[in-house]
């Protein structure tokens, strides 16, 4: 597969563990789309939130663009999305 940029090629690698990671996945709808996550732990790490001050584990947002690049992500990787899924990193919103 060809990279849009080497950052992409390095967050993709670190989707899943612990801080910021890249990634695909497929809307219920069936749209394929690009996924910025944060993760506060690595995988597997239990964690007590202090109900009055809750924490965020999961953060994440989708993105059209590389935020470094600046290519429009679904263009560039059409033929590589399979590679690229996780969907078992996404977090389905409400
Ligand atoms: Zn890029």
């Amino acid at each position: 597969m060809k990279w849009c940029c080497v950052q992409f090629e390095g967050w993709h690698s670190e989707a899943g563990r612990r801080g910021l990671g890249v990634f695909a996945t497929m809307s219920p709808e069936g749209q394929a789309f690009f996924v910025l996550q944060y993760r506060a732990t690595e995988p597997n790490v239990r964690v007590t939130s202090d109900p009055v001050s809750p924490v965020s584990l999961v953060s994440q947002v989708g993105i059209q663009f590389c935020p470094w690049c600046g290519t429009r992500l679904l263009d560039w990787y059409r033929k590589d999305l399979s590679s690229l899924e996780r969907p078992d990193l996404n977090v389905p919103l409400g």
